[in-house]
């Protein structure tokens, strides 16, 4: 559920013609719909009303100061995993108690100043990482909250590059490992070891990984009850699908269909760390026809928007639909999805500017037919859009828009060439 939608063949953005922001502030441009990251994040807060439930919006999916002001407003944690994004949920006057961190190369500095924030929980990857936390903590005489992260070992199904759950990752510790970790130093007196996370990698398709590794964390969280230890909060990480495709994803409703029958009356606090499910179709990329180009058999849209804005097709193989701004009433999309079969439109790789083969958007796609200076819209591009986006061949970042209702705010403004070399020495 998304609020970009097409009324008489033009793109909205809720009430605003995109075409309308395109003019405002140029091409390429990013364009947030406030009513659709409310609208999943509630989804999410209504789906586990029956658990003690905090749900920790995971920065990195999209980062912008004003979106994580709304989502705070609306009384969320967040997911962070540098000293950076740290800085950032500080800056909207998050509460810190509500904001757990996960990473497996936190520097002394990065958990010092989460010790002083301080922070609601350290998601731990290591036992040398918990070790130097112990430290950390005595010498400032801080006694935080820490949870062990543990791979459960379930295949997420999803992408190879945004599998983290399983055995062979870096992140965590094997499931088999965590009880002699909590042995070794569970009863250490300065950090309190009160909770387990796990977090099986981005955007899945199904349910059922989740409640495999949520079985296998449950009997885990039995032993080491058993042992003697006081667990209290469970963190079952991100993942969770997003529509990249309309209606493919199971909904914050399915997930806790089968989560939450599996934590009720367990006594424990259940944290969830969404990003890409909350923000993913919560933008387009909106981009404007540099040249139509003929390549042997292939059709090239060529765009203005380039991977450097946007990266997650090349690298991740990841699917965007893609439509132009403007349409015939005929050739509006009943759905945005792969396989869209209909008259009038012809295959064509969606291609951008910069000097790299894996720069595209889409390959072999049906599109309408464009021509140059048309709008095209690069759908649910909020989450690891603009977070990943570099200024690689010297392209300066771009705008993010925010839409409200009839209204639209820069919310963050486009990079000048001055702003490229700001930093840097003759
Ligand atoms: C990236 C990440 C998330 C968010 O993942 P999504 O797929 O965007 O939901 C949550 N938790 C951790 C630890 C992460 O690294």
């Amino acid at each position: 559920m998304d609020f970009f939608d097409y009324k008489n063949g033009r793109l909205f953005a809720e009430n605003v013609d995109v075409e309308k922001i395109a003019e405002a502030v140029g091409t390429p441009v990013y364009i947030y719909s406030k009513a659709t990251f409310l609208d999943h994040y509630n989804k999410i807060k209504q789906a586990y009303a029956q658990l003690d439930t905090l749900v920790c919006y995971s920065i990195k999916a999209c980062a912008n100061i004003h979106i994580l002001k709304l989502l705070a407003d609306a009384g969320s944690g967040f997911d962070i995993v540098s000293g950076g994004e740290l800085f950032r949920a500080r800056q909207v006057g998050a509460d810190t108690a509500k904001i757990v961190y996960a990473g497996v190369g936190k520097t002394d500095h990065e958990i010092i100043e989460a010790l002083e924030a301080p922070i609601g929980y350290f998601n731990i990857e290591s036992e040398a990482e918990l070790e130097n936390l112990i430290e950390l903590s005595r010498k400032l005489g801080k006694n935080p909250k820490a949870a062990l992260r543990v791979n459960p070992d379930v295949d997420p199904r999803t992408h190879t590059y945004t599998a983290t759950g399983k055995k062979e990752t870096k992140f965590g510790v094997d499931i088999e490992r965590a009880r002699q970790v909590f042995n070794q130093y569970g009863r250490n007196g300065a950090v309190q070891l009160s909770g387990i996370h796990i977090h099986l990698g981005s955007a899945g398709k199904s349910v059922q990984p989740y409640a495999e590794a949520l079985q296998k964390t449950m009997e885990l969280i039995d032993c080491l009850r058993a042992d003697g230890f006081t667990i209290e909060t469970l963190d079952m990480g991100g993942g969770y699908g997003a529509d990249y495709e309309t209606s493919t994803a199971p909904s914050a409703a399915d997930y806790a269909r089968v989560i939450v029958p599996l934590l009720k009356d367990k006594g424990l606090k259940l944290i969830l760390e969404p990003g890409a499910s909350i923000a993913a179709n919560a933008a387009i990329l909106l981009t404007r026809v540099l040249y139509l180009k003929q390549g042997g058999k292939k059709k090239f849209v060529i765009v203005d928007a380039g991977m450097n804005d946007l990266i997650r097709p090349p690298l991740y193989d990841a699917f965007h639909f893609i439509w132009p701004a403007k349409v015939d009433a005929s050739l509006v999309p009943p759905k945005k999805i792969r396989y869209l079969n209909m008259e009038g439109t012809q295959q064509v790789d969606v291609v951008g500017p910069i000097c790299e083969t894996s720069d595209f958007f889409a390959k072999d796609r049906p599109l309408p037919s464009v021509s140059r200076g048309d709008l095209i819209s690069i759908f649910t591009a909020g989450a690891y859009g603009y977070t990943m986006s570099s200024n690689y061949n010297a392209r300066p970042l771009l705008p993010e828009v925010f839409v409200d209702g009839d209204n639209f705010t820069v919310i963050r403004r486009r990079q000048t060439y001055e702003d490229l070399i700001a930093q840097e020495k003759k």
